[in-house]
């Protein structure tokens, strides 16, 4: 029987059939295949997208993690040209000993390259290099109608510049070659310091971001009145000296889905208090290994799983900066009013770079993102955010996305015309059937 596949946050829950393939040359074939058979497929890289963006509309996906070979790395120039399936911790294991880093990475190491092209991820220094998409010097994209094309800034670039956050649907991503960054030592100085409410973070941000390459912030989204808007401000460099070691700790992992979320208010509350406390008044240096700052969710694997049968969303957004801090404000307001919410809250400033692709999510502003169980009440709850989302300019990200309407999003993401007109016709998502059909 051929395996099942979902999204991050199993909202919508739509399993998915998965088509497995083992070359690149296979490609143009199973699109055609499958499309005769169902209709249209989509490519799925490892099912990290949080909502609807990684599910075929025909639930019949071309699953790309078995296309993971590595074609050729230049460790002089810091160059790796992989297949698409290959993951981003896959390409660490090999990169970290020769002195090279990933120049952008999201909080996971399981997306695969396909995945973070497609998304065109950001991480913890968007400030500083933008996104994943500023860092691909070209890749091969196979589309139904005109086999594998070179996608580069130069050649072929109208759809390098829509595949890049493309959501899959320009063709299918074969393998990509793309520039890493140097680095001393694979572990990473970090600074750490709590903030009373949002306008310390903005104090925060405007003061360290330009001074180190990552920046994040943890944020209480319970907390209300004179507490609101508090958390913990983190920055952290490559350090200038150390090992260069790929950290392979055990990693623990979730058995099974419980019939129910285990996260609720009161154990929220009891939780984002002890965490804001643990943490320092005053700005605290450590050292850590790369794999605790960047990854800390994957050490527990299958930690989606919390969220029991019912699943979760996300909710991410960006402000652009005029409006960002009133806007977040208010969207802790209502969030905290609510009591729901979890944990996983994070807040980042974005920068100015721009991206390459036609769709990229970061705008120069302020993200905020954060983790819902889901239950009947949350329509309602993101309505009201959605509101002061679009109203101070902002947009939602798809990958992250399983709720956003239609005009929300073409408002958003203007470019979505010049997407549609070169999307592969054999490729749709539940996402895209959901916001331009
Ligand atoms: C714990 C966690 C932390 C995260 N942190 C961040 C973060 O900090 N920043 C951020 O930007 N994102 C973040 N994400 C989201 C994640 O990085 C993206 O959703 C990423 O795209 C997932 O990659 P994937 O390989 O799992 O792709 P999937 O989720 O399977 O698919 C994502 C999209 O890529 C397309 N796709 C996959 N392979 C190909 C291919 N070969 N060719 C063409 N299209 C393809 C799919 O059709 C789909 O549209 C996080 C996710 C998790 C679970």
């Amino acid at each position: 029987m051929s395996e099942l596949l979902y999204s991050w946050g199993k909202y919508p829950y739509a399993p998915q059939t998965a088509h497995t393939f083992y070359w690149r040359n296979e490609l143009q074939n199973q699109i055609t295949r499958l499309t005769d058979a169902y209709g249209s497929t989509l490519p799925y890289g490892n099912g990290r997208s949080y909502g609807d963006s990684c599910l075929a509309i025909s639930s019949q996906a071309l699953h790309m993690r078995s296309l993971d070979r590595f074609i050729h790395v230049d460790w002089q120039k810091g160059t790796v040209l992989a297949e698409a399936g290959v993951t981003l911790a896959e390409i660490l294991a090999l990169a970290i000993p020769h002195g090279w880093f990933l120049c952008v990475t999201p909080g996971t190491q399981f997306a695969t390259l396909g995945g973070a092209i497609a998304n065109d991820v950001h991480g913890k220094n968007h400030h500083m290099r933008g996104t994943f998409g500023n860092h691909i010097r070209r890749f091969g994209l196979v589309r139904s109608d005109q086999g594998m094309l070179t996608c580069s800034l130069t050649e072929n670039s109208d759809l390098y510049a829509s595949t890049i956050g493309g959501l899959g649907l320009t063709g299918i991503i074969a393998w990509t070659e793309i520039q890493l960054m140097p680095i001393s030592s694979s572990q990473i100085d970090t600074s750490v310091v709590r903030f009373s409410n949002l306008a310390e973070f903005f104090t925060l941000s405007a003061e360290l971001d330009h001074q180190h390459e990552y920046s994040v912030a943890w944020i209480d989204c319970l907390a209300k009145d004179n507490n609101a808007g508090r958390g913990v401000f983190i920055v952290g460099d490559h350090a200038p000296y150390g090992p260069l070691e790929i950290e392979t700790h055990h990693k623990m992992s979730i058995p099974l889905t419980p019939c129910f979320s285990l996260i609720n208010n009161l154990s929220l509350r009891a939780f984002n208090e002890t965490y804001w406390r643990f943490h320092p008044p005053k700005q605290t240096f450590k050292r850590s290994s790369y794999d605790s700052f960047f990854y800390p969710l994957d050490s527990l694997l299958h930690w989606n799983r919390i969220y029991g049968r019912k699943g979760f969303q996300q909710y991410q957004c960006v402000i652009p900066d005029a409006a960002a801090e009133s806007a977040t404000k208010e969207l802790l307001k209502i969030i905290a009013k609510s009591g729901q919410g979890s944990f996983l809250a994070v807040l980042k400033r974005c920068g100015n770079i721009a991206s390459p692709g036609l769709m990229s999510f970061p705008l120069p502003g302020t993200s905020l993102a954060l983790d819902f169980p889901q239950n009947p009440s949350l329509a309602a709850l993101f309505d009201r955010l959605d509101k002061i989302v679009h109203e101070a300019g902002g947009r939602l990200y798809p990958a992250k996305d399983a709720h956003m309407n239609g005009i929300d999003f073409r408002k958003a993401y203007p470019a979505w015309e010049k997407l549609e007109a070169l999307r592969d016709p054999s490729l749709m998502s539940r996402f895209w059937k959901r916001v331009i059909l």
